[in-house]
Formats: structure tokens, C-alpha cells, sequence
């Protein structure tokens, strides 16, 4: 897919990326390169982080380790993001985790650490990072919900919940922020092709007796589209929405998903 924007869609913007290792995240840390920001990466895995760097040039990253359900790792990164390329302008929240099971087989640890990650580190990563935006009167979050915080789907209710609950973060943060000059606001992806994707399919089709790939044919022939969304897609509609091409969009929950979901 062509890269939709210019070199100057983002310019003299400094962009945090959570979950910059993984698929979403590392596809929008690229995109936003490419847009013209400076960006602080973020993630666990050293490696891949290196890695990310290395693609989008090393003057433009800024590349830090660190797991996100740890308050004190949290206050480092968004001190050390400011010392390095200055005042955060975006955000995007796109670390999260999925997994669960059926209500009756769902464990208090999946339960929990679900939501500890997906909300309430979001959340308290957030407030961190809104204290500098408000301060400048600008910015712009995005945080990464799901269809799944839209509607509930069989064997799901751990994720569905923690993304109900950004997408109701998002839309009452949006409000306050607005105020303060500050633009909030979800994506909401269907099947996106990342391992999270990929799993969240093999496990479906374990729980039904099938294959990945019949499951998978599911999935597909269930998209208006017929197929999955990419990652690359996923982090165009993120430039957009941190680019002041989208100025007056404000606590949007933005699908993604080939036609599945409409409302
Ligand atoms: P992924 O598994 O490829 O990436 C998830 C990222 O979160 C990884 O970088 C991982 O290291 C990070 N992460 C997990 N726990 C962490 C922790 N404790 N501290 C710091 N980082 C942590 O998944 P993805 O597909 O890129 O998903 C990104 C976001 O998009 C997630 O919030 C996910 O819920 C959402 N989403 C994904 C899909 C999909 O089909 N892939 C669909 C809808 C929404």
C-alpha cells in the first residue's frame, strides 16, 4: 500500500508509541516517521525495539524498555520521552493484551490482568502525558479499543470489558480534554493480520473443534470486505487522527473493519 500522507504531516510533533513492538504499534511508529514526527518507542522486547529503530533512523526514535502495569516505569518513560525530543504532542496507546476464555473457565489472574493492562495502565499513562498537553493548550490521543469494546462476541468477555471500558474512557476523557485544546479519540479495528490477530483466531478455532485456517476462512467469509485489516492500515488512520487534518474529531470510536460493524 502507498504511504497516503506527506513528510510534513506530523512535523514537529513528538509522538509516545506503546506497544511499539508489536504489529499496530510497530506499523505506527513507522507511519509517523514518515509523516515527519520524532517518536519515543516503547515496548518489552529489547530487540525488536532495536530493530524498529534501526528502519525508521536511529535521529528520530527515541527507544525505551518498558512494562507498562509498573507505575514507576510509566513516570520514567514519560520523563525520559520529554528529556530526549521534548514536550509530547501524541499518543498512542496501542500496547494491550488479549486472551480469556468462556465466563465459567475464566481465571481471576485473566481477568484481571486484562484489565490491569488494557484500562487502567492506559489510563494512568494517559494522565501522565495529558498534564504536558494541557499545559500547551495541544495534542492528540488515540488510544487503541477494538470492535470488541463495541459489542460483546462469544468467549470474550475479559477483552470485550477492558475495551468497553476505553471506549468509554475515550469518550468522557474527550470532553474534559477538549476543553484544553487536547483531541481524544479510539480506533476500533476488527481482525487485524498481527500474532495478536493470528491468536485470537487459532483460539477461536480451538474452542470449536477447527483448524486455523478454517477458521480463518470464517473470519474472512464474515468481513463485507473478505479479508483482514493490515497493520499499515490501522496506523493510517492513527496519523490521521494525531494530524491536524482531523482537528475536529473529537471522542470518535473509529472502526476499521472491512464493513463487519456499522453503526
Ligand atoms: P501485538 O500482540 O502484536 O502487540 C501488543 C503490544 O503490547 C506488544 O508490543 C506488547 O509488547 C505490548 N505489551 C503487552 N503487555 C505489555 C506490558 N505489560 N507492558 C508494555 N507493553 C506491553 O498486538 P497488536 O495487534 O499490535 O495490538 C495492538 C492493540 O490493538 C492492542 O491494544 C489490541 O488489543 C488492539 N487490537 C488488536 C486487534 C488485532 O486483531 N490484532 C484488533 C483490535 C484491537
Amino acid at each position: 500500500m502507498n504511504f497516503p500522507f506527506h513528510d510534513k504531516t506530523l512535523e514537529g510533533q513528538h509522538i509516545l508509541i506503546t506497544g511499539a513492538t508489536g504489529g499496530i504499534g510497530y506499523a505506527a511508529a513507522k507511519a509517523a516517521v514518515a509523516a515527519g514526527a520524532r517518536v519515543t518507542i516503547t515496548g518489552r522486547n529489547e530487540g525488536k525495539l532495536s530493530e524498529l529503530k534501526q528502519e525508521c533512523g536511529d535521529d528520530n526514535v527515541f527507544a525505551v524498555r518498558a512494562d507498562l502495569s509498573k507505575p514507576q516505569a510509566r513516570d520514567q518513560l514519560v520523563e525520559s520521552a520529554a528529556n530526549e525530543f521534548g514536550p509530547i504532542t501524541g499518543l498512542l496507546n496501542s500496547a494491550g493484551i488479549g486472551g480469556g476464555d468462556i465466563v465459567e473457565n475464566l481465571t481471576e489472574e485473566d481477568l484481571r490482568g486484562i484489565m490491569e493492562l488494557n484500562y487502567f495502565s492506559l489510563v494512568e499513562l494517559t494522565q501522565l502525558v495529558y498534564k504536558g498537553m494541557k499545559d500547551k493548550e495541544k495534542g492528540a490521543i488515540v488510544n487503541i479499543a477494538s470492535l470488541s469494546g463495541l459489542r460483546g462476541t462469544h468467549g470474550n468477555s475479559a477483552y470485550s470489558a477492558s475495551k468497553f471500558a476505553v471506549v468509554g474512557f475515550t469518550q468522557a476523557f474527550a470532553l474534559e480534554a477538549i476543553e484544553h485544546g487536547v483531541r481524544v479519540n479510539a480506533v476500533c479495528p476488527g481482525y487485524v493480520d498481527t500474532e495478536m490477530g493470528r491468536n485470537a483466531i487459532k483460539s477461536k478455532g480451538e474452542r470449536n473443534g477447527r483448524s486455523y485456517e478454517e477458521q480463518l476462512d470464517l473470519a474472512k467469509e464474515s468481513i463485507p470486505s473478505g479479508r483482514l485489516t493490515s497493520p499499515e492500515e490501522v496506523a493510517n488512520t492513527i496519523v490521521y487522527l494525531l494530524s491536524d487534518a482531523s482537528e475536529n474529531i473529537v471522542g470518535e470510536s473509529v472502526k476499521i473493519s472491512g464493513g463487519s460493524v456499522m453503526r
